[in-house]
C-alpha cells in the first residue's frame, strides 16, 4: 500500500493495542531512520471528557498555538471545541476546516492591522486587547468587534510567565480603557486573563476570577453588557493532582463571582493540556563519544550519545517552554523502573544532531549503556514542539503517525472530515486498517530513507 502522506493517515488500532505498541512496530520493523511521532488521538478525547467533567460550565478555545497539527485540529473540531487563535494565519487554519467563525476568539491583545482587517473580512469578531492603541486600531479596522479586556493576573509559579508582555493592570488600567472603549462606540463584552503557562499555584484562578469580577461590575455600570469570561490557558499537560485543583478553585470562585443565573458565558483557552500527553516521541542515537576518564583509562566516564531530534526541532521546548524532556531506552520502555538497568546505567548527555554546542537535549543523566542505532523514546511531547521547529542543519521535523482505538474511531469517524471537500484533500483522515502491523515495514518504505540498523 503506498501511504502518500502519513500525516494523512490514521491507523484504527486492534483491539488491545495501543500507541506504544506501534511505536515498537515501526522501530522493530528496522526500516526507519528519521525521528518519528506517533499521536495517541484517544489522549486527546479524553482530555475533552475530562475537561467537561472537571469543568462543566467552562467552554474550552484550544490555543492552536501549541501544536497546530492538522490532526490535532480536526479532532478537536470534530469534539466540538472553539478555537483560541493568535493571528490571521491559525484562524485561516482553522476556518479551512469548516469552523464557525463564532467559535474563534482572536487573543491576541496586540494585532497587525492586516489581521484586524482579516478578522473583520470573515466574522471572526470576538478579539481581545489590553492597551490604548489596539482600541484606536480596532476603532479603524473593526469597529463592530466585540471586544474582551485582557487583565494581568500572574501564577506565583508557571513554566512560562506571560504578565510581563500582555494584560493591563486591573486597578491602574482597566478603568481608562473601559472608558476610552466607550467613548469610540466600541462593544466590550467580557474579561480574560492568562495566569502563565504550565501553572503551579492553582489558587491564582480565584484571584484572577474575583479580579474579573470587579471590572465585570465596572463594565456593566458604564453601560456595557459584560457576558463572558475567558479563563485563559495555564492548565498541566498531564492528569493529576494539579489540574484537579485548578478546577475545584475555578469552580467553587465560579459559583461564587459568576453564578449561573447571571448567564455569563465561561470560556477557556487551554493549549498544553489538550496535546501534550497525547504524542510521543522516538529518536535514534546515531552517533556516540565515549570520554575516558584519563589517559590510562579504558573505561568512559561519560557517554554522549547523538540523536536526530535536538533543541533545533522539536526539543526546542526545552529553550522557549522551559520543558524538561526525560528519554527512555526503548529496550527498557515497558519497565522503565527495571533493577537490572538501574545496575549498569553510566554518567550520559544526549546531544541533537547539529553543530550547535547549544544543541543539548539531556545533562549529566544516568542511562544504559546503548549502541548507535538505539533509539530514546520522550513522552509528553506535544505541546510547543511542532510547531516551533525548524530544518537547522537540514534535519527534517519528525513525521507524526495518528493512532486510535477502534471505540473512539467509531465515535469520530462519522465527524470527520468535518468539511465539504473544497477544504479537505480527499485523502485525508483516512483509516488505515492493519490487521497484523507485519505490511507495516513495506507502508514505511514508500516514504522513508530505509537504513537498516539492524546491521549495526
Ligand atoms: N491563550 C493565550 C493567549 C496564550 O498566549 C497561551 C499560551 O501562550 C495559551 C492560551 C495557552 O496556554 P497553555 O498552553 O498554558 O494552556
Amino acid at each position: 500500500m503506498k501511504l502518500e502522506n502519513p500525516e494523512d493517515q490514521i491507523y484504527v488500532l486492534e483491539r488491545g493495542n495501543d500507541a506504544v505498541h506501534v511505536m515498537k512496530s515501526i522501530i522493530l520493523s528496522g526500516m526507519k531512520e528519521d525521528a518519528f511521532y506517533v499521536l495517541d488521538i484517544g489522549e486527546i478525547v479524553r482530555k475533552y471528557e475530562e475537561w467537561k467533567v472537571k469543568l462543566p460550565r467552562v467552554e474550552p478555545y484550544y490555543a492552536v498555538k501549541c501544536n497546530d497539527s492538522q490532526m490535532v485540529l480536526e479532532v478537536l473540531a470534530a469534539l466540538g471545541t472553539g478555537f483560541d487563535c493568535a493571528s490571521k494565519g491559525e484562524i485561516n487554519k482553522v476556518l479551512s476546516l469548516g469552523v464557525d467563525p463564532s467559535r474563534i476568539i482572536y487573543a491576541n491583545p496586540a494585532k497587525p492591522i492586516s489581521h484586524i482587517r482579516y478578522a473583520s473580512e470573515y466574522g471572526i469578531d470576538t478579539m481581545t486587547f489590553d492597551n490604548e492603541m489596539e482600541l484606536q486600531k480596532v476603532k479603524q479596522f473593526h469597529p463592530n468587534a466585540q471586544l474582551v479586556i485582557r487583565i494581568r493576573c500572574d501564577a506565583e509559579v508557571a513554566q512560562c510567565q506571560l504578565g510581563m508582555k500582555f494584560g493591563c493592570d486591573p486597578i491602574t488600567e482597566a478603568p481608562r480603557l473601559l472608558r476610552l472603549a466607550k467613548s469610540l462606540g466600541l462593544d466590550v463584552i467580557g474579561v480574560s486573563f492568562h495566569v502563565g503557562s504550565g501553572c503551579g499555584d492553582p489558587p491564582v484562578f480565584g484571584r484572577a476570577i474575583y479580579s474579573a469580577r470587579q471590572i465585570f461590575d465596572l463594565g456593566n455600570s458604564l453601560g456595557f453588557h459584560m457576558r463572558v469570561l475567558d479563563l485563559g490557558g495555564g492548565y498541566p499537560g498531564y492528569t493529576g493532582y494539579s489540574m484537579n485543583r485548578i478546577a475545584e478553585i475555578i469552580n467553587i470562585s465560579l459559583d461564587e463571582y459568576f453564578p449561573v443565573e447571571e448567564g455569563v458565558s465561561i470560556i477557556a483557552e487551554p493549549g498544553r493540556y489538550f496535546v501534550a500527553s497525547a504524542f510521543t516521541l522516538a529518536t535514534l542515537i546515531h552517533s556516540k563519544r565515549d570520554i575516558l576518564g584519563d589517559s590510562e583509562s579504558e573505561v568512559p566516564s561519560h557517554t554522549m550519545y547523538y540523536i536526530n531530534d535536538g533543541v533545533y526541532g522539536s526539543f526546542n521546548c526545552i529553550i522557549y517552554d522551559h520543558a524538561v524532556c526525560t528519554p527512555i531506552p526503548f529496550n527498557i520502555l515497558d519497565s522503565p523502573d527495571d533493577f537490572a538497568y538501574r545496575e549498569t546505567l553510566i554518567p550520559s548527555s544526549v546531544w541533537g544532531p547539529t553543530c550547535d554546542g547549544l544543541d543539548k537535549v539531556n545533562d549529566d543523566i544516568l542511562l544504559p549503556e546503548m549502541p548507535v542505532g538505539s533509539w530514546l523514546i520522550y513522552r509528553d511531547m506535544g505541546a510547543y514542539t511542532l510547531p516551533v521547529a525548524s530544518t537547522f542543519n537540514g534535519y527534517p521535523i519528525p513525521k507524526v503517525h495518528a493512532v486510535i482505538e477502534e471505540h473512539v474511531w467509531m465515535m469520530l469517524k462519522d465527524r470527520l472530515p468535518l468539511t465539504g471537500d473544497h477544504f479537505i484533500k480527499d485523502n485525508s483522515l483516512q483509516s488505515v486498517r492493519n490487521d497484523s502491523w507485519d505490511e507495516l515495514p513495506h507502508m514505511l518504505d514508500d516514504y522513508e530513507d530505509i537504513i537498516p540498523y539492524s546491521s549495526y
